[in-house]
C-alpha cells in the first residue's frame, strides 16, 4: 500500500514530454546524453529514448510513435531516406537531401520532418565567424552527411562546390540534383590514387566516414601545393565527431589550415531540433562536454 502511494505520488502532475532516436545499430549513440542535458538545463519535462529499430519494424514503430505521442525525435542509419514516405510534412532542406534526421509532431498532430544536418554544419562556422558565401567548397564524400552539407552549401549560395568521391557515379549523381537550385556552380572532381586539394578552395569538407572510430585513418589528400600562409586561409572541416581530434584535422592543422570539428556539427543540429521541438535555445557548451564524457563511458 505504501509503495503504491509512492509510486501515485510520483504519476502525479503532466507527463513529460516524448522524444525518440530510432536506427539500427543506435547501441553507443551519444545524442541521448546531449538532449537530456539540454532538456535538464533547459527546465524542460522532457524525455528522450534511444531505441534500436530494424529495416523491417519500420513502419511499426512509426505508427507506435504516433499512437504514444511522442512529440518528435532524431533518426538515424538506415532510415533516412525510407522515413520520408511516413511523414506528413518535409522541410526544403529534407526535399532536396531526401533525408530527414530530425522529426516535430505539430500543434495538429501531424509529423514533420526536416534535415538538420548540413544546418547544424553551417551553424558550426558561423558560430566562429566563418562564412561560406561566395567561397570555393571542396566536399570529400557523397553520402548521407556529404549532401546534406552540399544542399544547404547550395542554399546559402556558395560560389562553387566540388564534390569528390571514391564513387564518382554517386557524385555525379547528386552533382546533378542540385544544379541549378541557386547562383552554386556545381562540379564533379575524380578521385584516384591521392587527391590533392585544389589551391584555390577556400573551404574543405572531410564528409567520408573514414577515421570513425579510427584515430589513425585518413582520407588519401595531400594539402598541397601551397605555402602556410595559403593554407592558414583554408578551413578544413570534419564531419566525424569521434575521435575529435581525427587525423584528417591533424594533417590539416599541421598543413596551417583553420579547422572545425565534426562535434560542432553534432551539437548544433542538436540544438536546432531542440529548437523546434520546444521553442527554447539549447547552449552548446555543456551540451559538447556531455558528447565528450559520453565518447568515454
Ligand atoms: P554514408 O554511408 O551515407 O556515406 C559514406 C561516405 O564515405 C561515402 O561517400 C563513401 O564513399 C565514403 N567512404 C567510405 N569509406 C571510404 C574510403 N575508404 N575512402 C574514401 N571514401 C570512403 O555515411 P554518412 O554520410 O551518413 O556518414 C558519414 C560520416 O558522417 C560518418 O562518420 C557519420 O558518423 C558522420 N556524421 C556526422 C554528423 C555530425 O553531426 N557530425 C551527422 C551525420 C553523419 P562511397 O560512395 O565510394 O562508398
Amino acid at each position: 500500500m505504501e509503495a503504491n502511494n509512492a509510486l501515485h505520488a510520483l504519476m502525479k502532475g503532466p507527463l513529460p514530454m516524448l522524444f525518440f532516436c530510432i536506427g539500427d545499430p543506435v547501441v553507443g549513440n551519444p545524442t541521448e546524453h546531449m538532449v537530456e542535458y539540454a532538456f535538464k538545463a533547459l527546465d524542460f519535462p522532457g524525455r528522450y529514448l534511444t531505441c534500436t529499430v530494424t529495416k523491417e519494424e519500420l513502419a511499426p514503430a512509426l505508427w507506435g510513435l504516433r499512437a504514444l505521442g511522442f512529440a518528435g525525435g532524431n533518426v538515424t542509419a538506415p532510415h533516412k531516406q525510407t522515413v520520408l514516405q511516413y511523414l506528413d510534412d518535409l522541410s526544403e532542406s529534407a526535399l532536396l537531401c531526401k533525408a530527414v534526421n530530425c522529426i516535430t509532431r505539430k500543434s495538429d498532430g501531424t509529423y514533420y520532418g526536416d534535415n538538420t544536418d548540413g544546418k547544424g554544419f553551417l551553424q558550426s562556422l558561423t558560430e566562429r565567424n566563418l562564412q561560406v558565401k561566395n567561397k570555393k567548397i571542396v566536399i570529400l564524400g557523397a553520402g548521407g552527411a556529404a549532401s546534406a552539407i552540399a544542399v544547404e552549401l547550395v542554399l546559402a549560395k556558395a560560389a562553387e562546390v566540388v564534390l569528390v568521391n571514391r564513387t564518382e557515379e554517386r557524385s555525379r549523381t547528386l552533382a546533378k540534383r542540385l544544379s541549378g537550385i541557386s547562383s552554386t556552380v556545381i562540379s564533379v572532381d575524380r578521385w584516384v590514387g591521392t587527391y590533392t586539394i585544389p589551391s584555390d578552395t577556400e573551404v574543405v569538407v572531410q564528409a567520408t566516414s573514414v577515421g570513425l572510430f579510427s584515430p589513425s585513418a585518413c582520407v588519401d589528400v595531400a594539402f598541397g601545393p601551397r605555402s602556410n600562409r595559403e593554407n592558414s586561409s583554408l578551413i578544413a572541416c570534419d564531419v566525424v565527431f569521434n575521435p575529435v581530434q581525427t587525423l584528417f584535422l591533424k594533417r590539416a592543422e599541421e598543413a596551417g589550415c583553420t579547422t572545425v570539428d565534426g562535434l560542432g556539427m553534432l551539437v548544433n543540429q542538436g540544438i536546432l531540433g531542440i529548437h523546434q521541438w520546444t521553442g527554447k535555445d539549447a547552449q552548446s557548451e555543456g551540451m559538447r562536454s556531455a558528447l565528450e564524457e559520453a565518447f568515454y563511458v
